[in-house]
């Protein structure tokens, strides 16, 4: 008898996901993982395209432009996500390339989309993102700024898929993510992109539609800051 092959971790992400929803009384095909391939090469995205994964996400719109299109030809019914900050005069390649744009955070970047998908004729799926921890150095929007946001955005012509945000780190997240699952409640929005590789299972049980999971899949980005 050959030694067990250990489980790639894929299989082990996506059936964290799966328990996490049942435990919830969800199904786990209403959890999109998002496989956060920032930082590294095409090399190491294969393998996971491979195995079927189509959900990626990154933090740039520069390192996605040069990554991207040949893999996309590879595997068209790929989905690109923007995760990481936007500038407003990136909007517009933003909009080309990504099907969702998570960090939807300021009403410059707003309008800068708005007039970005006009343009272009595409409408990626937008996530507003709250600074759920109200710390200084995040980005996000204020709790208190959320409504307005949201009206803005929803007459600018972003489709507003739902909420994201990154807790704070190195305490327990689940209070945040309730909080967010909370305000897009009240808000009538049903995306929740929250988890990552340290708490992806929490976020399921706590309502996540999507799950944005870089190392736990792809190992250390090498101290690469995000
Ligand atoms: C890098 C990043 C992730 C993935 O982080 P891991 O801890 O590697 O899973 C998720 N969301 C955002 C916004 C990120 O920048």
């Amino acid at each position: 008898m050959t030694a067990a092959t250990p489980p790639h971790p894929l299989d082990a992400v996506l059936s964290g996901i799966a328990q996490s929803a049942r435990i919830a009384g969800r199904e786990p095909a209403d959890v999109t993982l998002i496989a956060v391939s920032k930082t590294h090469p095409p090399e190491a995205i294969v393998p996971l395209l491979t195995a079927g994964q189509r959900a990626f996400g990154e933090n740039r719109v520069q390192e996605a432009a040069a990554k991207w299109p040949s893999l996309r030809e590879a595997y068209p019914d790929v989905s690109l996500h923007l995760i990481g900050q936007l500038q407003s005069n990136k909007a517009e390649d933003a909009v080309a390339m990504f099907d969702a744009i998570h960090a939807v955070d300021r009403p410059s970047l707003v309008d800068a989309l708005g007039k970005a998908m006009a343009k272009v004729g595409r409408h990626p799926d937008c996530f507003l993102q709250v600074n759920i921890g109200a710390e200084e150095q995040k980005g996000g929007c204020a709790i208190a700024d959320l409504a307005a946001l949201l009206d803005r955005a929803r007459g600018a012509g972003l489709p507003v898929a739902g909420l994201m945000c990154i807790p704070p780190a190195d305490i327990e997240p689940a209070p945040y993510f309730a909080l967010l699952a909370k305000l897009a409640r009240d808000a009538g929005l049903t995306g929740l992109s929250m988890g990552m590789s340290s708490d992806y299972e929490t976020a399921v049980t706590l309502g996540a539609t999507h799950v944005r999971v870089g190392s736990a899949l792809f190992g250390a980005r090498g101290g690469v800051a995000a």
